[in-house]
């Protein structure tokens, strides 16, 4: 359950997202204005100034503001940035195809050659738009890299956004005044004002706060840990269960870092960290060949998938490398001399692959634990849970009522949906599960 000051938190921030919204439209209708057009005409300008609001206001939704993001968790928040786009885009779309409608005269703008400027900003938005989501959803059917697809995604926004706006002030119209031309520029600098804090000032705050690598160790299941310690700052505190992004080779300014959770008990009072990453692509493969003594930089912590609430007994539900914020959260407990029960469903291939077997098994010992390993690939004589975490497995292991349970999911995201379903099921209230998605896009 969401404690008071987020849910407070939380509404002032959708407020303030929907005042930023909504307000520049309605600035426009007041002052001076110009004569009246037919209602589509007038509903178009104004899809369009929303959209273009909806737009701008994105760079602000992955600026990674932790006091705005965390009563929600950054998963969520770029969700909503993914869903919001759309509307976002399907504005600025519908503004032209609306006014096409209406006044097929104006279809001779397409004409990139002959239109005014106004006119070519306005289709260099709408095709930087359109781009940017093709690109965005099917990143992955086309084949393009993350982090191609990531630096192409900012260009392609800064593109759309600043097209639009000079689309809008060479159209003057509603924006002759210049008052309101005034607010729409401060508003456009509010917005690049965004993009620099994610990309300058935040850089900068990490480049004077480095980490150094002080081990790399092997971990099963084709994972290593990176230790890290804080060079020269005393670091930060986190909760079990939050994430940073890691940037290994290069400086804070390059484009893509990776998220990755904290494993490591945040009663740790040194300032180290850990984070345990498993080989599943071009940056974890090379994860394992991080010398000791490199220099690494860290943006965080983040997230709201953490413990805290009181519970009469956490469930951890862990498929695979799902198992980072999981073990953090079970050392931290274990440190704080927790005596509240925890159960750990783990689901992995085989035995062998089980990422923190053995200090699992030892963790049994201080702290009131129980694991139960579910394995898709067991080998002959396995005796234990096989197949995938489901329903029955949660009967077999938990005892009722299961709604008074807390619970913290990670894992792939095939697993995540079967599992939330399988809670349903069992009638646990939502307020009651949590999930962290280890993939944002
Ligand atoms: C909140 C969170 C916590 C995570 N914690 C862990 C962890 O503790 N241990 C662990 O092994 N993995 C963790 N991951 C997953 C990890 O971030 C990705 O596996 C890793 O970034 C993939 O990079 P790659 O270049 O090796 O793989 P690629 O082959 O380049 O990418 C594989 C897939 O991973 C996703 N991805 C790639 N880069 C990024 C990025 N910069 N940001 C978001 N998604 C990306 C994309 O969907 C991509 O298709 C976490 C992810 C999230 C979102």
């Amino acid at each position: 359950m969401l404690p008071y000051s987020y849910k407070v938190r939380g509404t002032v921030w959708i407020f303030l997202y929907l005042f930023f919204v909504l307000a520049p439209l309605f600035v426009l209708l007041t002052g001076s204005l110009p004569p009246p057009r037919d209602f589509w005409t007038e509903f178009s300008a104004a899809i369009g100034y929303a959209g273009l609001a909806i737009m701008g206001l994105q760079f602000g939704l992955t600026a990674r503001f932790r006091y705005v993001t965390e009563p929600w968790g950054e998963d969520v928040i770029y969700h909503f940035h993914r869903q919001i786009s759309l509307l976002g885009v399907g504005l600025v779309v519908a503004h032209p195809l609306i006014l096409f409608a209406v006044r097929p005269e104006l279809v001779a703008l397409l004409n990139s050659i002959r239109a005014p400027w106004r006119a070519r900003f306005a289709a260099l938005s709408v095709y930087s738009l359109v781009a940017l989501v093709v690109m965005a959803l099917w990143r992955e059917k086309l084949k393009i890299r993350y982090e191609t697809w990531h630096l192409t995604h900012i260009l392609l926004s800064i593109i759309a956004v600043t097209a639009g706006l000079l689309h809008m002030l060479g159209w003057g119209f509603y924006l002759t005044d210049t008052r309101k031309r005034v607010l729409w520029i401060a508003l456009a600098i509010f917005w690049i004002g965004l993009l620099l804090y994610v990309r300058v000032a935040k850089p900068l705050f990490m480049l004077r706060r480095p980490y150094r690598i002080s081990e790399v160790r092997k971990e099963r299941g084709d994972t290593s840990t990176l230790v890290m310690h804080p060079d020269g700052h005393p670091g930060f505190r986190f909760s079990p269960g939050q994430f940073a992004w890691l940037t290994v080779w290069g400086s804070p300014f390059k484009i893509t870092g990776h998220p990755f959770s904290f494993a490591s008990s945040a009663a740790v009072t040194d300032g180290s960290v850990e984070m345990t990453i498993r080989n599943l692509g071009d940056f974890t493969s090379e994860i394992q060949k991080v010398p000791v003594g490199k220099r690494v930089y860290l943006d965080g912590p983040y997230g709201a998938f953490t413990i805290g609430n009181p519970a009469d007994m956490h469930v951890l539900i862990a498929g695979g490398i799902g198992i980072t914020p999981m073990i953090s959260m079970i050392r931290t407990l274990a440190d704080r001399r927790d005596t509240r029960p925890v159960t750990l469903l783990y689901g992995n291939e085989d035995w062998e692959s089980i990422t923190f077997r053995e200090e699992l098994e030892a963790l049994k010992a201080r702290l009131n634990l129980t694991v139960v390993y579910v394995l898709t690939d067991p080998s002959d004589g396995w005796t234990g849970e096989r197949g995938f975490i489901t329903a029955e497995v949660f009967k077999r292991h938990l005892r009722p009522p299961y709604g008074e349970h807390e619970y913290f999911i990670c894992g792939p995201n095939v697993m995540m949906d079967a599992i939330e379903k399988a809670l349903g099921e069992m009638h646990v209230p939502q307020s009651k599960y949590h999930s962290e998605r280890y993939s944002f896009v």
